[in-house]
């Protein structure tokens, strides 16, 4: 609105340049004369320069008196979330691969020909005290490889989804072991802890 003087007036009484209380150009001088704060400078603190402007009202203010609400900045008088917790954007979550979930599985199949084997080194062996060494053996590695796999496919833990391949890798289903290692090893950003 213009008063045909070519000073803007606002309806709220602050920021309107008026030059004297009674000037007969404002209706008897019912205005306050109030000052306005010098280009460049904060509207609520004339002596700090401005650093922003608020998005609601225009004003330009200072960094003491812009407060945030997500990417926008209003002054004091305009914020409408005085101490509001600032908004969560929805941020999108990098596609997890299943690397961790295929090694575990190729894991667990490690261990699970190292079983058979065990059973079969008894029965093959020659000897029937180093079948039942190499049985032992196998056995414990297939068993440390099964518990590792299966932490692999639930991602519960990378320090024994590694210990799990590890073992496979020195059981009889070394080949499986190996494999399920490598993809553990690339998948640590999948695991929990
Ligand atoms: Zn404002
Ligand atoms: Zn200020």
């Amino acid at each position: 609105m213009s008063n045909g003087i070519g000073v803007k007036q606002d309806n709220s009484g602050i920021g309107v340049k008026v030059q004297g209380g009674s000037s007969p150009y404002y209706g008897g001088g019912i205005r306050q004369p109030t000052r306005l704060a010098a280009p460049g400078m904060c509207f609520y603190h004339q002596q700090i320069p401005a650093t922003y402007i608020c998005n609601k009202c225009g004003r330009a203010i200072c960094s003491n008196c812009a407060q945030g609400y997500g990417s926008l900045t209003f002054c004091p008088q305009c914020n409408p979330y005085p101490g509001a917790p600032q908004p969560q954007y929805y941020q999108p979550q990098p596609q997890k691969g299943n690397y961790a979930g295929a090694g575990g599985a190729l894991i667990i199949t490690a261990g699970i020909i190292g079983l058979v084997f065990s059973v079969l080194f008894l029965l093959i062996s020659f000897s029937f005290l180093v079948g039942i060494v190499f049985m032992v053996v196998e056995l414990v590695f297939s068993v440390l490889a099964i518990i590792g796999g299966i932490c692999a496919v639930q991602r519960s833990s990378f320090g024994l989804a590694i210990m799990g391949g590890v073992f496979g890798l020195l059981s009889s289903g070394f080949i499986f072991g190996l494999i399920g290692l490598i993809l553990v090893a690339i998948s640590k950003h999948e695991f929990r802890n």
